[in-house]
């Protein structure tokens, strides 16, 4: 690919450097190459005088082919909503129809900030092929659940190490492969021990849902007689490479836990809301313990818009609110955990999450102009205030994910976004009529 050069960047913003004023930000071999004045380069050259420049934002947790459920299925409760609505159309999904509903997800994600997912569903080769073709990261994995149904263990463990190895054998940059058990009341004791043990044999990330409500973990303590992070630890499930979404429902033993084993934390908090589970995962305590912490939106039939802005802005809000303290969070912390931290807990093996020289070129290039970001100083805290609580629907005038374009000047750089949406509503209906 390539060089690309960000031509006088009116503003250079991220959750730890100072506000940098007129700089090029020369891109080379997916790295920010140089930041200075002057530069040049054989490559694409792209006007920034009106831009700002930010890091992208990880989304770590949601299910993005659930694009096709997005509103169909409402104002009702997680387990009606999964039993009665969801679970009876995904047994209808193919491959192609995840491949689709991807694409309509990454193209929002794209635009709103976005630049990777941590992503758990089914047909995940497919939608890997989705998340490449747009040029956007994905921590991927088969979504896996035996219903404890003994007889279908064995049958269970091959499939997510088969899922695993094909997306492992993609080989791109893009894709990280993953480990994805529902949660502990869809999966048995013996199958989240199994991934665990093959988890550990390649190193690699689990995705998991876990006490998001109050009731999931009563039903843990009934069956295991542990709460479900305590579970989770004893099976081999918590440690540095476990990513945890929702968190809801925690002990002081279970944050304790948490400290101690280095697992991540994914506050989900519209879902949460929108799910009325009752609160959302506490980043304040979480961060005053020492635990790892980042956020995500879950799927976009839980959420239902995939926008990060919206979802820093409603992270602060309900910690504010919940603390009856507007001082509890602040938005630099807020973004912080959406770029650096969740980079470095998610992706440690590449520096991301910040725009310096040397770390990958994963960046959101915004377009100063907007009525979102008025008024504007040089000052890199009033700045990111804009970006935490005025910015949702703002759209990304380019986007640079592994040093390659995702969009340019507004349009996807590899795709259509017409297509994208005709394809989508065809997929929908065949799906709804079949
Ligand atoms: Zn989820």
């Amino acid at each position: 690919m390539e060089p690309i050069l960000l031509k006088n960047c009116k503003f250079i913003v991220d959750a730890i450097n100072p506000l940098r004023k007129n700089k090029d930000i020369l891109i080379k071999d997916g790295r920010i190459e140089q930041i200075g004045e002057n530069l040049s380069t054989n490559g694409f050259v792209l006007d920034c005088k009106d831009c700002l420049v930010i890091p992208g934002m990880i989304n770590a947790h949601t299910h993005s082919s659930m694009s096709l459920f997005r509103g169909i299925a409402e104002d009702s409760k997680l387990d009606e909503w999964l039993n009665k609505k969801i679970w009876p159309l995904e047994a209808k999904l193919n491959a192609y129809d995840c491949y689709v509903g991807t694409k309509l997800s990454v193209m929002e994600m794209l635009f709103s900030g976005f630049t990777c997912a941590v992503d758990m569903y089914f047909n995940m080769k497919d939608v890997a092929k989705a998340y490449i073709e747009l040029n956007f990261r994905g921590v991927l994995s088969e979504g896996l659940f035996d219903f404890f149904n003994e007889e279908v263990l064995d049958e269970k463990l091959k499939y997510a190490e088969t899922a695993f190895l094909d997306l492992k054998n993609i080989k791109s940059e893009l894709i990280k492969p993953s480990f994805g058990p529902h949660s502990t009341y869809t999966c048995s004791d013996k199958l989240l021990k199994g991934i665990a043990e093959i988890s550990n044999k390649y190193n690699a990330l689990v995705q998991i849902h876990v006490a998001e409500t109050k009731e999931e973990q009563e039903l843990c303590i009934r069956r295991y007689g542990l709460r479900e992070i305590e579970l989770l630890k004893k099976l081999g499930l918590c440690n540095k490479r476990s990513i945890l979404a929702h968190v809801v429902w925690l002990s002081n033993e279970e944050i304790a836990i948490l400290k101690n084993t280095g697992a991540i934390a994914v506050q989900n908090t519209i879902s949460n809301l929108k799910l009325a589970v009752g609160s959302t995962c506490d980043i304040r305590k979480l961060l005053n313990s020492n635990v790892n912490v980042s956020l995500g939106t879950d799927g976009p039939a839980s959420n239902n818009s995939l926008d990060a802005f919206e979802m820093l802005k409603f992270s602060a809000l309900f910690l504010k609110n919940m603390y009856h303290d507007p001082t509890v969070i602040t938005s630099r912390e807020i973004f912080r955990i959406a770029t650096y931290d969740s980079y470095k807990l998610i992706l440690p093996e590449i520096n991301g999450g910040l725009i310096r020289e040397g770390y990958v070129a994963d960046l959101s290039v915004l377009n100063l102009n907007s009525f979102k970001l008025k008024p504007i100083t040089e000052d890199s805290t009033h700045i990111i205030n804009h970006l935490v609580y005025s910015c949702s629907g703002l759209r990304a005038k380019h986007v640079i994910v592994n040093g390659k374009p995702s969009i340019l000047n507004g349009k996807l750089f590899n795709s259509n976004e017409e297509g994208i949406i005709e394809e989508f509503e065809k997929v929908f209906y065949s799906l709804l009529n079949r």
